[in-house]
């Protein structure tokens, strides 16, 4: 049995996970967590037998003890908290925004396998969470589409043997267009492929996504940015590929469907049997692929420079696009705003290597300080 604490469960990650852990007899979730959201919690702890519910939001929580005959957690640390009381086997972090990054460090400190759908614990954590891993032998299981798909494609190769990443990227909606001025909240939030939670859905939307998965893939596969490559591939069908040193190309294919990736980090190292609509490729026809446009799309080209610097930058790259994008959800700034603040937040906290998680967390801070700035200065413009 392998005992699954779900971090972020009501969410759209977490509740996929408990519908696959609840079919099966192998798989027990014993520990959930939530911001705010305690009605649901405890409905899904009745439903999987979970005996903790970790409740961020203090007030909810207290309802949440009044209502749950098991164990709840309250405050900040709630999550984090949550791994000591559970023990689990597995922690799979949904929590969206940097807020994942403290239950990452608890489990890998702790020798916890962690399935990671929680970005912002590679893009915030960098190189001290690959490292934290690998000193404690904890795995770090990428449950992105593109990163559960590179995962299984390198399963058996050699590193040596691995020319090229290719991330493919649907291009969001408003791929083909040059000019992104005028867009509303609404156009920003209709993704044609992937139905996701509201920043992603916009990250989607800039190709920040995009931006942040370059990242995760440089860390968790060991691969220099000049190697990791990004296409447009609007069907959402290829969910990626890498390039081998004798010629071949190697693809990961199915229909958009989470279930997927969730579903091998959940199992792994076993594939499970998932009720999943198997791939026709005769009825899909054909896939497209084009280059993206890195000039109207900047956050892209934000997020590789980033990266690139390393240290603090892959950190204040995330936060301001925090800010940026609670703002244009908000109505307070424009879409193209949101490149705008990232390249300047970028610019004003500077760059310098991170020495330790602390000073990450300072630096998430002042960025989203100077963020929200930016944001009021293109309010008031
Ligand atoms: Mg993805």
């Amino acid at each position: 049995m392998k005992r699954i604490a779900v971090l972020g469960s009501t969410g759209s990650i977490g509740t996929q996970a408990l519908e696959i852990i609840n079919g099966r007899e192998d798989l027990s979730a014993v520990g959930l967590a939530v911001g705010s959201n305690w009605q649901e919690a405890v409905v899904e702890a009745r439903g999987c037998g979970a005996g903790f519910i970790a409740v961020r939001d203090e007030n909810a929580a207290r309802e949440a003890a009044e209502a749950f005959d098991g164990v709840v957690l309250s405050g900040e640390a709630a999550a984090r908290e949550l791994i000591g009381a559970c023990e689990p086997d597995l922690l799979l972090n949904g929590v969206v925004g940097a807020a994942g990054l403290g239950p990452t460090i608890a489990a890998l400190t702790a020798g916890i396998d962690v399935a990671l759908a929680n970005k912002e614990s590679l893009v915030v954590g960098g190189d001290l969470v690959t490292e934290l891993a690998k000193a404690t032998g904890a795995k770090l299981l990428p449950v992105d589409s593109e990163h559960s798909a590179i995962f299984q494609l390198l399963s058996g190769e050699a590193p040596e043997a691995v020319d090229r990443i290719v991330l493919t990227a649907s291009g969001g909606p408003f791929r083909g267009r040059t000019d992104l001025s005028g867009i509303t909240v609404e156009e920003a939030l209709d993704h044609p492929t992937w139905a996701m939670g509201g920043r992603i859905t916009i990250d989607s939307a800039t190709l920040m996504n995009k931006g942040f998965e370059m990242i995760e893939a440089h860390l968790l596969f060991d691969m220099p940015y000049e190697r990791i490559s990004v296409v447009v591939h609007p069907q959402s069908i290829v969910h990626s590929l890498i390039d081998l040193k004798d010629g071949s190309t190697l693809a990961h294919l199915g229909y958009p469907d989470m279930r997927v990736p969730i579903g091998y980090a959940l199992g792994y190292p076993a594939r499970l049997d998932l009720p999943i609509e198997r791939l026709d490729l005769a009825g899909v026809g054909s896939l497209d692929f084009e280059e993206p446009d890195p000039e109207t799309f900047r956050c892209l080209g934000l997020a590789r420079e980033a990266g690139g610097k390393g240290g603090i930058s892959p950190c204040v790259l995330n936060a301001a696009d925090e800010v940026a994008v609670a703002a244009f959800l908000d109505g307070r700034i424009e879409f193209t705003g949101i490149a705008e603040v990232i390249e300047k937040a970028l610019d004003d906290v500077g760059s310098g290597p991170a020495r330790d998680f602390r000073e990450l967390f300072a630096v998430d801070e002042a960025a989203r300080e100077r963020s929200e700035e930016l944001v009021q200065g293109l309010e008031d413009s």
